[in-house]
C-alpha cells in the first residue's frame, strides 16, 4: 500500500515501535481487522468489540503471515513487530486519511438520510463507465466501515465512492476529515435519528458538516427537490448542483412513466444536454438517485452515452429492493433497512405491481419519541395508496394497523405480534400470483419471511 511503511504508520498513529528497526522501510500489503483474512505482509488491527477484543487472536495472525500489528497494550511476551497505540479505532481512522492523501484519487462522499446505499450504487455504476472505481461494499460506511473501504483502494484504482452514515453531530465531521470529498452527495433529509438530532434543521446541520473537509474546488450535489437542501446556498463559494423533477434544477428528469416492477423510464437532462434512460429498479425515488448520478457523471467528464449505460447496468442487491421470481410469489425483498419516507416509496411501487398486492411491513426502528405516529403515518399510506392488502408485524407495526384500519375500514389488515408467529400463519395471507413486497428495519430480520416465501 503506497507509502506506508511501518515507520509511517508509527508516525501517523502516534504510536510506539516495538520489532526490529530492519522492517520499518517495509510498505505493508493490507491493512485488516479480520483475523481470519490475514494476506501476507499485512498489518493486523486488533478492535476491542462488546464481544471479542482481538488482541487475543495476534499470536496467531502473526504466524499467519502479518507484517506487524497494532497493539493498545504493551506486549512483553512479543516476538514479533508491532505498534503500540491508544485506540486501535483512532489508529485506523488516522491511516485512512494519510493513505487516501498518499492516492491522490478523486473521492465522491455520499450522505444523505435516505437513499445513501442506492444512490452510491448508480453513481459508482455510471463512474464505471469511465474509470476504475472502488466503491463502499454493502453498508459500510460508519468510523470504522469508512476506514475499511479506503483500505480497500489500491493504486490502479481512479476514484472512490464512499458512503458516509451517521447519528450524531460531530461523527459527519470525523468522516469527512478522513474523505475529504471532491464530490459532495446529499440525498436528502428526512426523519431518521432524530433521538440524537432533534429535527430536521438538525438532521441537516449534521449532514451539512460532509462540507468542512470538501477539497478546495469541489463539488455539491444536493437533491434541489427537499426543501431543507434547496435552503443550501453555496459553502465557501461552492454553489450546489441541484437535481430534482423540476425543470428550475440543474439536473432534472421529465417523462417520467412507470415501466412497472421493471423500473422507470424517464428523460435527463443535463443542462443543454438531454437523454432517455430506463432506471432499472422501480420507484420514483431510484430516478432522484439516477439524478444525481447524472450530476456526478457529468462533474467526472463522462458522456451522455457512458452515462445512460452507467444507469442501466445497474445491479440490484438483496435486500434493497431486490425483485425475487418464485414459482407462486413475486417477492420484492426490501427488508434490510425501513424508515417512514422509505416505507411509503416502497408502497407506492408495490402498487405497481401484477396480481393482489401485499406489503408485509414490521417495524421501523430508531424514530425517537414521534415513533407511534411516523408508524401511523405509513398506515395511512398503506391503507391509501391502492394496494390490496397489509400484514404488519412487530410491537411498532401495530400502529401502521391501527391507523390503517381507521383510514380504510375496506382495506384487509393484518396483525401478527413477532415474526416468529407471521411465519407460522404465513400461509394465510399469501395467493399464487400475488407480489409481495417484504420491508421493516434490519432489526426484525425479515431476510427470514424472504426465505421463507421463496420456500413455498
Ligand atoms: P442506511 O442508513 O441503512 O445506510 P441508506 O441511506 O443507505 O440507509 P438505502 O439502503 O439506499 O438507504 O435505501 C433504504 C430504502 O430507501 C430502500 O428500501 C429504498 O427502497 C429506499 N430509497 C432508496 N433511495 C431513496 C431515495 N432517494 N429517497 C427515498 N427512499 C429511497
Ligand atoms: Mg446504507
Amino acid at each position: 500500500m503506497k507509502n506506508l511503511t511501518l515507520r509511517n504508520l508509527t508516525k501517523v498513529c502516534n504510536g510506539v515501535w516495538h520489532g526490529d528497526n530492519a522492517l520499518l522501510d517495509q510498505e505493508i500489503s493490507a491493512i485488516t481487522t479480520d483475523s481470519r483474512k490475514i494476506e501476507k505482509d499485512c498489518l493486523f488491527v486488533p478492535i476491542v468489540g462488546e464481544r471479542v477484543d482481538a488482541h487475543r487472536f495476534i499470536p496467531d495472525v502473526m504466524t499467519k503471515g502479518a507484517l506487524a500489528t497494532l497493539s493498545e497494550r504493551e506486549l512483553p511476551e512479543a516476538d514479533y513487530a508491532y505498534i503500540q497505540v491508544d485506540a486501535s479505532l483512532q489508529a485506523v481512522k488516522d491511516i485512512a486519511e494519510f493513505y487516501l492523501e498518499q492516492l491522490q484519487i478523486p473521492v465522491v462522499g455520499i450522505t444523505g438520510s435516505v437513499g445513501k446505499t442506492s444512490t452510491k450504487e448508480v453513481i459508482a455504476s455510471v463512474l464505471k463507465e469511465k474509470y476504475r472505481t472502488l466503491k463502499t461494499q454493502g453498508n459500510f460506511n460508519n468510523e470504522l466501515g469508512l476506514p475499511l473501504t479506503v483500505f480497500r483502494l489500491r493504486d490502479e484504482d481512479q476514484i472512490a465512492v464512499l458512503e458516509m452514515g451517521i447519528s450524531d453531530f460531530g461523527e459527519m465531521a470525523r468522516l469527512t476529515k478522513i474523505a475529504k470529498p471532491d464530490t459532495c452527495v446529499i440525498t436528502n433529509i428526512g426523519t431518521c435519528h432524530l433521538e440524537n438530532l432533534g429535527d430536521r434543521d438538525g438532521v441537516l446541520k449534521a449532514k451539512t458538516e460532509i462540507f468542512q473537509s470538501m477539497k478546495p474546488n469541489g463539488h455539491i450535489v444536493l437533491n434541489g427537490d427537499d426543501d431543507k437542501l434547496i435552503t443550501v446556498r453555496e459553502y465557501n463559494g461552492v454553489k450546489p448542483v441541484f437535481f430534482g423533477l423540476n425543470s428550475e434544477r440543474d439536473v432534472y428528469a421529465d417523462q417520467i412513466e412507470s415501466k412497472g416492477l421493471k423500473g422507470v423510464a424517464c428523460r435527463i437532462h443535463l443542462g443543454e444536454d438531454a437523454f432517455d434512460v430506463l432506471v432499472p429498479t422501480p420507484g420514483i425515488h431510484m430516478v432522484y438517485n439516477a439524478l444525481a448520478a447524472a450530476a456526478v457523471g457529468r462533474i467526472y467528464g463522462l458522456t451522455i452515452e457512458e452515462i445512460r449505460r452507467g444507469i442501466e447496468s445497474l445491479e440490484t442487491i438483496r435486500g434493497r429492493f431486490k425483485m425475487i421470481e418464485t414459482d407462486k410469489f413475486l417477492v420484492v425483498d426490501d427488508c434490510y433497512n425501513a424508515n417512514p419516507m422509505s416505507m411509503k416509496a416502497s408502497l407506492d411501487v408495490l402498487h405497481d405491481g401484477e396480481g393482489r398486492r401485499v406489503a408485509i411491513l414490521g417495524d421501523m426502528g430508531e424514530l425517537g419519541e414521534d415513533e407511534a405516529a411516523l408508524h401511523e403515518g405509513v398506515g395511512i399510506h398503506a391503507a391509501t395508496c391502492g394496494i390490496d392488502a397489509c400484514v404488519c408485524v412487530g410491537d411498532l407495526a401495530v400502529h401502521i394497523a391501527e391507523a390503517a384500519r381507521k383510514a380504510n375500514p375496506d382495506f384487509p389488515v393484518y396483525y401478527e405480534k413477532t415474526r416468529e408467529s407471521l411465519l407460522e400463519h404465513l400461509n394465510d395471507y399469501v395467493q399464487k400470483g400475488d407480489t409481495i413486497l417484504v420491508k421493516a428495519s434490519h432489526f426484525m430480520k425479515f431476510e427470514e419471511v424472504v426465505k421463507a416465501l421463496e420456500e413455498m
